[in-house]
C-alpha cells in the first residue's frame, strides 16, 4: 500500500523507519526543505512542497497513495490545511498523527499567548534576558522590541537582517537533556522562555529547567486547523495503516469513492 507521511517531526520520522521495514507498504516521505541537513528515514524521500492544495491532490493521484499521514510539526498549520482539503478532495484516508500538548505543572509560570506578535506584547517592558526556543522562522517577530537580549536557538541560522539587534545564536538540534538546559538558562542569565508548545519530549527539558529556576515561560498556542482523524502515537498511526491493509477497509473506500 502507498503511504505518503508529511514529516518533519521525530514522529514522521519513526513511523517512516518503522514502515521502511514492512514490505506491505511502499512509503514515501516529504519535507518541505527548509533545514539543511534533515533527518531522512530509509524511504524514498522527497524534498518541496507540492504547490498548494491542488499540487498535493494531483500529487496523491498521479503517485497512486492510498494512505495519508499528517505528522507534521503542530505549528505547521498551512500544510495540515492542505492536507485536509487535498485527501477530500480525492478520497484518500488522512490521519493526523500529532503529539499532545505540553500541560502545565503546579510550579510553572506561563502566560499563554495566540501568536508571535502576542508573544512580543506578553514581555516585560524593561529589558529582559530571553531564551528564544521557537524555531528561526518567527524570530523577527521580536524586532519590535528591541531593548531586550535575545538567546536564539535553532537548527539552522535565522537570516543576519531578521534578528533584533541584541542576539546570540546558538545552533542545536534536540533531543536536549534537563541538565544542559538549566546550565544554559543559568549561565545566560535567562529570565524569560519563549517556547511553542510543541509537545514530546524532546524539547521539553527547557520548560522543566524553567519551572525548576522560577523563570516565566510565555508559552505559544497551537495554531488552530481543521478537524480530522487523530492520533498521538506511532503504535496508534501504525496500527491505522495496518487496518486499511484488511480486504473490508478496501470495500468501504471503493464505494465511497463510488468505485
Ligand atoms: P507550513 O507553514 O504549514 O507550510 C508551508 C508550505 O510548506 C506548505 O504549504 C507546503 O508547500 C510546504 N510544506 C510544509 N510541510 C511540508 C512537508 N512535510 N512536505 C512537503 N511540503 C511541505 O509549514 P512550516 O511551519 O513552514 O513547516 C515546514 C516543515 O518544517 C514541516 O514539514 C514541519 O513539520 C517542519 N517543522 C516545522 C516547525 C514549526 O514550528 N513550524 C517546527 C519543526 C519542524 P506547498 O503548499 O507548496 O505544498
Amino acid at each position: 500500500m502507498r503511504v505518503l507521511i508529511l514529516g518533519g517531526t521525530t514522529e514522521a520520522f519513526q513511523l517512516a523507519q518503522r514502515l521502511a521495514g514492512d514490505d506491505r507498504f511502499d512509503a514515501l516521505y516529504a519535507l518541505a526543505g527548509r533545514t539543511q541537513k534533515p533527518l531522512l528515514p530509509a524511504i524514498t524521500c522527497r524534498i518541496g512542497g507540492f504547490g498548494g492544495v491542488d499540487g498535493l491532490a494531483r500529487w496523491l493521484v498521479d503517485e497512486r497513495v492510498s494512505a495519508l499521514i499528517d505528522a507534521t510539526h503542530p505549528f505547521a498549520a498551512q500544510m495540515s490545511r492542505n492536507a485536509v482539503e487535498a485527501a477530500a478532495m480525492t478520497y484518500v484516508p488522512l490521519l493526523r498523527l500529532q503529539r499532545a500538548e505540553w500541560q502545565p505543572q503546579p510550579g510553572d509560570d506561563w502566560r499563554i499567548v495566540a501568536d508571535m506578535a502576542a508573544a512580543v506584547a506578553a514581555l516585560e517592558q524593561q529589558s529582559q534576558h530571553v531564551f528564544l526556543a521557537i524555531g528561526r522562522k518567527e524570530v523577527a517577530a521580536f524586532i519590535a522590541a528591541p531593548q531586550h537580549s535575545y538567546l536564539v536557538r535553532a537548527v539552522d541560522a535565522p537570516d543576519a537582517d531578521g534578528l533584533p539587534p541584541q542576539s546570540e545564536i546558538i545552533l542545536q538540534r534536540g533531543p536536549f537533556a534537563l541538565v544542559d538546559e538549566l546550565a544554559l538558562l543559568q549561565h545566560n542569565r535567562i529570565n524569560v522562555v519563549v517556547s511553542k508548545n510543541a509537545g514530546g519530549v524532546a524539547a521539553y527539558p527547557k520548560i522543566a529547567a524553567a519551572r525548576q529556576l522560577g523563570i516565566p515561560v510565555v508559552m505559544v498556542a497551537r495554531p488552530a486547523v481543521p478537524q480530522a482523524p487523530e492520533c498521538a502515537d506511532i503504535d496508534a498511526a501504525f496500527a491505522w495503516l495496518e487496518d486499511l491493509l484488511r480486504p473490508e477497509a478496501h470495500g468501504e473506500k471503493s464505494s465511497e469513492r463510488g468505485v
